[in-house]
């Protein structure tokens, strides 16, 4: 059984096996939750990204999909990078955002991770609408086989935060 928490908070501060980044394909960075991670957990981060965009992805991580590195200064073992969709009002977009739950908890199970931190991914820059992303995150997770524990849903507002909560209190 996988257990869903929730916090409000800066998910840099977290301690856990994993963090999850919402990152952009190109693995090197960018504003919001993957600036905040790669600031705090140092340049051994970037450096691993850089490796995988010469060896695996070179031509960048595809939406939807997740790969792991070392959290470097971080209170986690590792960072998977997840790289979600930008929302679309022409084009429903859900499956890859769903896609990146999924995928993140499967390099998870991959890793031995037992505890692993989510941020609202696509939800900044990406403007994916709060309560349907919210809605997609805990529905996805809750119908994925997986040996994680604990997923814990890092968010960094209020309004964040009470999306997520009403979407757990909704299934449960
Ligand atoms: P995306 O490009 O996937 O939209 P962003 O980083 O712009 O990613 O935003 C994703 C979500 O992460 C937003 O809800 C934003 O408020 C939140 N966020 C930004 N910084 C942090 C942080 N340090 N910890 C947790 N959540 C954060």
């Amino acid at each position: 059984m996988t257990t869903i928490t929730l916090v409000q908070g800066d998910i840099t501060r977290q301690s856990a096996d994993a963090i999850v980044n919402a990152a952009n394909s190109s693995l090197l960075g960018g504003g919001g939750v993957d600036g905040a991670i790669h600031r705090r957990g140092g340049p051994a981060i970037l450096e691993e990204c850089r490796r995988l965009r010469a060896t695996k992805y070179r031509k960048g991580l595809p939406t939807g999909q997740a790969v792991a590195t070392t959290a470097g200064d971080l209170d986690a073992r590792w960072v998977i990078h997840t790289v979600g969709p930008v929302y679309s009002t022409t084009e429903d977009r859900s499956d890859l955002l769903a896609s990146c739950y999924r995928e993140s908890l499967r390099v998870a199970d991959e890793l031995g991770a037992k505890t692993v931190a989510f941020p609202a991914i696509s939800t900044g820059v990406y403007r994916w609408p709060m309560d349907d992303a919210a809605r997609i995150a805990v529905e996805t997770v809750r119908a994925t086989d997986t040996a994680v524990e604990e997923v814990r849903f890092v968010l960094f507002d209020e309004r964040a935060y009470n999306a997520f909560a009403a979407q757990l209190e909704d299934g449960t």
